[in-house]
């Protein structure tokens, strides 16, 4: 993989995946910069297409156009309004149509602007069209840059299950902005943070503490522990994408609280809650059925708990007025989540801040209990 010399203020995350390998540039005022880090990354594409979320283009388009003037000057826009219920069949063919009209071949490029929606969709119809060209990934959220820009993973929602349908499709190139943050709304800040600490506790103390330490600074979005902190959750996913590309041990401890989660938004139609409270709440409900079956001290679940307070997230359904799912409708859409296998449920628990591991073996009856101490505020 050919590696150029990072911008001022920035940091690289290699992602070391053979021929698919690709780097991360973590700093900021990257967008202003974006064509001449293209072309020095990849060959000059035919057409260049932007996938971007309606309110990033509207914040930041002049900037990404100006940006690319070095590799083309009159890119194809496609906006896609926000919400993850827009990571759709129906969205995927419009997005598709909208190539096919402008001719893209299979040197052209697709630019994924916005959050982890726009990701996942514009990911994904890359990774299809004409079989596959490449992408490049603009994650203008705090959760995508720090969870979804690792690893090409990419999908649409089927009413039925979150992400069921997608492909894994690596970008040739990540450029995370720290800047764009700046407009983001704070709950959207908060749900990032969510995913960093979910790294922390399932492989890294030492950044679970750094969120500890700094918590007010990064909420505060001061620079320099942004970017540290970004770079450093990316370089834990590299690692793990890197031993486990495909998913099939590894990778699925980041699902730690997902599991959960993901039930939450599929039975609230993926809109009455965001992604990562949805996964806060997952992460008590996995705590507490660690703490349950005793592979975690109940200090862990309480340390881990006072971050995830301490950001303003939601632990308990009821702090989102959802004490109304009941247990067993959690438990059975649960069972519809692609990471059951063969009608068992893969979980993943703590054993300590910093070390998980994944379970098969769990009784229904175990995690029924665990999801019910997690409906209502204790
Ligand atoms: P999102 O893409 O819906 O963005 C959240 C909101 O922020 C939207 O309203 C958007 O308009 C707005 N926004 C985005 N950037 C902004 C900016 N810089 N300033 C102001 N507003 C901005 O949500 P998300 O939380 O980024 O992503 C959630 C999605 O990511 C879920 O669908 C989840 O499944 C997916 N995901 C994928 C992976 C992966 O590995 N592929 C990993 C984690 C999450």
């Amino acid at each position: 993989m050919q590696i150029i010399n990072p911008p001022s203020f920035s940091q690289t995350v290699p992602v070391d995946l053979g021929d698919d390998s690709y780097p991360i540039w973590v700093g900021k005022g990257l967008i202003s910069q974006v064509g001449g880090l293209i072309s020095e990354q990849i060959d000059s594409p035919s057409k260049v297409a932007i996938v971007a979320d309606t309110r990033v283009a509207e914040l930041f388009g002049d900037q990404m156009a100006e940006g690319l003037k070095p590799v083309v000057n009159s890119p194809i826009w496609i906006t896609v309004p926000a919400g993850d219920q827009n990571k759709s069949i129906e969205w995927f063919m419009r997005v598709q149509d909208a190539l096919i009209e402008h001719q893209l071949d299979r040197q052209s490029v697709i630019i994924a602007f916005g959050g982890g929606v726009i990701g996942d969709l514009a990911g994904f119809v890359a990774s299809t069209y004409m079989r596959g060209i490449r992408w490049i990934q603009v994650p203008t959220t705090l959760l995508a840059q720090v969870d979804a820009s690792v690893g090409g993973k990419t999908a649409i929602n089927h009413s039925r299950g979150k992400n069921l349908i997608g492909s894994f499709h690596q970008p040739k190139l990540v450029l995370i902005d720290v800047e764009t943050l700046d407009y983001l709304p704070e709950r959207e800040v908060r749900c990032g943070l969510v995913e960093i600490i979910k790294h922390g506790v399932i492989m890294d103390e030492s950044l679970f503490e750094l969120v500890e330490q700094n918590l007010s600074d990064l909420l505060s979005l001061k620079t320099d522990i942004l970017i540290e902190v970004i770079a450093k959750s990316c370089r834990n996913k590299a690692w793990v994408v890197e031993n486990d590309e495909k998913e099939r041990n590894l990778r699925a401890t980041l699902n730690y609280g997902h599991t959960f989660g993901h039930a939450i938004e599929t039975l609230t139609d993926y809109h009455q809650c965001r992604h990562g409270e949805a996964v806060a709440i997952g992460m008590n409900c996995a705590a507490q059925l660690s703490v349950n079956l005793e592979l975690l001290h109940p200090t862990d679940l309480v340390r881990q708990n006072r971050l995830l307070q301490a950001v303003g997230l939601p632990l308990n359904l009821s702090d989102l007025s959802l004490e109304s799912i009941s247990a067993e409708d959690l438990l059975q859409t649960m069972y519809l989540d692609k990471k059951s296998s063969r009608g068992t449920l893969k979980l993943v628990l703590v054993q300590k801040i910093g070390q998980a591991k994944i379970h098969q073996d769990i009784s229904d009856s175990e995690i029924l209990k665990a999801i019910e101490m997690c409906r209502k505020a204790k």
